[in-house]
């Protein structure tokens, strides 16, 4: 068993994922035992940078008394030109259980997954997904909202970009969400007609009424030339700021996957207000890593007949 996709799991996986993290937290909480996976290593293999995730993923291992080996490109081989499938080989050969994998290019999470005995992550993988942080955002919004089924959840920014955008979609709309997503025309998906979504080109029809308003990082890092006109100028028309959460519900949720850009995507004030729940975001990332652990060592044993 692998995680590599939202759109390809199961509503019934992805409500099994969310109560198991709920559980994990509140095992944690609690000192409850929580399972154990001493002997087993997981290899951390980070491709690009990461802050959250990677310490998140350490953190849930640790928890769960796993052993965990991270690497990146610098300090690999694949500086030297070793691919890869050559690299999850000699891992798979050096006795790693499972793999977590943050890659720049789309879909290198299913190469890895093709040659590797052992269940694989997708830690985010290019413009594609990045599931975890969809469980993490789920999690969040059931913990505060009580449900998911029939909330209104706009995805303001560079969806184009975005992966988590993409498993966010699918989780939400999976879940019985309303999804809207806002931003401009040239960042939005070429076949975005066809995902399980509202698009809006204007900030304010997406906003209206919204329970949930998801911000997201202009990706510079995966963005080509004349793309927005000025930053300036996307924040005028695009920021989540004082004046423009007035339009989303009075008890909406704010959330960001970070990192986030202060002065862009939001103001200053936004991220830190009585509606943000990103700090609680972040921390239900180390519950949603160590039920996805749970969830891939323990297999079936850890089902749950759930109702979310
Ligand atoms: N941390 C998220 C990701 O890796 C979001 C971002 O970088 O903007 O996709």
């Amino acid at each position: 068993m692998h995680l590599l996709s939202i759109r390809e799991l199961p509503k019934e996986d992805i409500e099994t994922l969310l109560k198991l993290s709920l559980e994990m937290k509140t095992a944690w909480q609690k000192q409850q035992p929580l399972p154990s996976f001493a002997g087993k290593v997981v290899g951390m293999m980070f491709m690009e940078n990461s802050t959250r995730t990677r310490v998140s993923f350490e953190q849930a291992a640790r928890r769960l008394r796993l052993d965990t080996c991270t690497f990146g490109v610098m300090g690999s081989s694949m500086r030297k030109g070793e691919s890869l499938k050559d690299t999850v080989l000699t891992l798979m050969h050096e006795g790693i259980d499972a793999l977590v994998i943050r890659h720049h290019c789309s879909g290198a999470p299913y190469l890895a997954a093709r040659c590797f005995h052992g269940p694989v992550i997708n830690a985010g993988d290019g413009m594609h997904e990045h599931p975890t942080q969809a469980l993490t955002d789920g999690m969040t919004i059931l913990e505060r909202k009580g449900k998911i089924n029939g909330l209104k959840v706009a995805i303001v920014g560079d969806v184009l970009h975005s992966r988590v955008a993409r498993s966010n979609m699918w989780l939400l709309s999976k879940m019985g969400a309303d999804v809207h997503l806002v931003g401009p025309r040239t960042l939005m998906p070429r076949l975005a007609g066809r995902l399980p979504a509202t698009l809006h080109y204007d900030l304010f029809p997406a906003l209206e009424g919204a329970d949930v308003v998801m911000a997201l990082r202009l990706q510079k890092e995966r963005m080509g030339q004349g793309l927005i006109s000025s930053l300036g100028e996307y924040a005028s028309m695009y920021q989540i700021n004082q004046r423009t959460i007035r339009f989303a519900a009075e008890d909406c949720l704010v959330m960001h996957p970070g990192p986030m850009n202060r002065g862009l995507e939001f103001d200053d004030r936004v991220p830190d207000g009585p509606q943000s729940v990103i700090h609680q975001q972040v921390e239900n990332g180390v519950y949603v890593k160590m039920a996805v652990f749970t969830w891939l060592f323990e297999g079936s044993k850890a089902k749950h007949e759930v109702a979310v």
